[in-house]
C-alpha cells in the first residue's frame, strides 16, 4: 500500500504537461518607445528596451510556473533580438512563422510583449495593423482589428489560451475586449500617434514581471478565443498599396473595390493562409 502514492506522484509527474509559454514580441508597445525612429531594429536604445522587458516577462512567468519559455523576435524581419542578451533560460525563435504561427506546436499558453494597438485606434501609439505604409484597415468577420485579435484567434483555432499582454493602453483595452480575464501590463499611455506618458525602464520590467507571473495560473481557467467559422478577412490598403492585376485570380478572393480585397476561408488558419499566399 505504501507504494501508492509515490506511484501516484511518478505518474502524475510523467503525465503532467510541461506548461510552455509562447511570447509573441513587438516593438511599438514597449515602454519608453514612442516614435517611429526609435522603431528600427538597429536601434540600440530599443534592443536594451525591448530586450529587459521580455526578460522581466521570462521572470514572471517562471516564477509562476512556467517550465520554458519561447520567445518570437516578431517586430520588423525578426532582427531585433539577440541570444547574446536573452534570458538564460528562454528559447528565441528568429525568422517568420508561417501561416499557423507555430500554433500547431499547442504551447500551454500564448502571450503578447510590447504590443501596440490595431489602426485607427483612439490614443493607440504607432496603432496599425501590421503594416503601417500597406494597409489601412483589416477586418475579420467584419470587425476591424490588428494584431492582437489575429494571433488571439489563431492561438484559439488550436485550442491555446491568450493569458498575458505587455503595451500602450489602447493596446491593453484591445485584448480585454475579447480576452476579459488576460493579465495586462500597461507600460505607457498614449495621449496622440507619437505623443506619450510613459513608465520608466525599471517600473515598466516590475509591473511586466508581476503580470506575467500572474497570469500562469489562468492556464486552464481562461478559455482559447475563438472566431466564428466559415470566416472572411478583408483587407483595405492604403492608397500607395492598390491591387495588382491578378488579384481576382487568388482563391476565395473578391475584390470590393480597387484598394480592398475579401477572403473567405473555413476557419481563421484557411482565411490567413489564403491571404498570405502569394
Ligand atoms: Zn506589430
Amino acid at each position: 500500500m505504501r507504494f501508492l502514492l509515490p506511484l501516484f506522484l511518478l505518474a502524475a509527474t510523467l503525465f503532467a504537461q510541461k506548461k510552455t509559454v509562447f511570447l509573441i514580441t513587438d516593438a511599438e508597445g514597449v515602454g519608453g518607445v514612442c516614435r517611429q525612429d526609435q522603431t528600427d531594429p538597429k536601434d540600440n536604445e530599443l534592443r536594451q528596451l525591448l530586450t529587459g522587458e521580455i526578460n522581466a516577462a521570462v521572470d514572471g512567468f517562471l516564477a509562476g510556473g512556467a517550465d520554458e519559455v519561447v520567445v518570437w523576435d516578431g517586430h520588423d524581419g525578426s532582427q531585433t533580438l539577440s541570444t547574446l542578451t536573452i534570458h538564460p533560460k528562454a528559447k528565441l525563435v528568429m525568422g517568420g512563422l508561417g501561416a499557423s504561427m507555430l500554433m500547431e506546436r499547442k504551447w500551454s499558453a500564448v502571450a503578447y510583449l510590447g504590443q501596440h494597438a490595431k489602426a485607427n485606434a483612439k490614443g493607440g501609439i504607432m496603432a496599425h495593423s501590421y503594416s503601417s505604409l500597406g494597409i489601412q484597415v483589416m477586418k475579420l468577420n467584419g470587425k476591424p482589428v490588428g494584431e492582437i485579435d489575429v494571433i488571439a484567434a489563431m492561438a484559439g483555432h488550436f485550442g491555446i489560451p491568450t493569458i498575458f499582454l505587455s503595451g500602450d493602453k489602447a493596446a491593453a483595452d484591445e485584448l480585454h475586449e475579447i480576452v476579459p480575464d488576460a493579465e495586462l501590463a500597461v507600460v505607457k499611455e498614449g495621449l496622440a500617434r507619437y505623443v506619450c506618458i510613459s513608465l520608466s525602464a525599471p517600473a515598466a520590467r516590475d509591473l511586466i514581471r508581476d503580470g506575467a507571473r500572474r497570469s500562469m495560473a489562468l492556464i486552464g481557467k481562461v478559455k482559447p478565443h475563438r472566431v466564428q467559422s466559415p470566416t472572411t478577412l478583408e483587407i483595405e490598403f492604403t492608397t500607395r498599396n492598390t491591387l495588382g492585376l491578378d488579384a481576382e485570380s487568388r482563391p476565395s478572393a473578391e475584390i470590393v473595390d480597387s484598394q480592398t480585397i475579401r477572403f473567405k476561408g473555413k476557419d481563421i488558419l484557411e482565411v490567413w493562409q489564403r491571404y498570405r499566399a502569394r
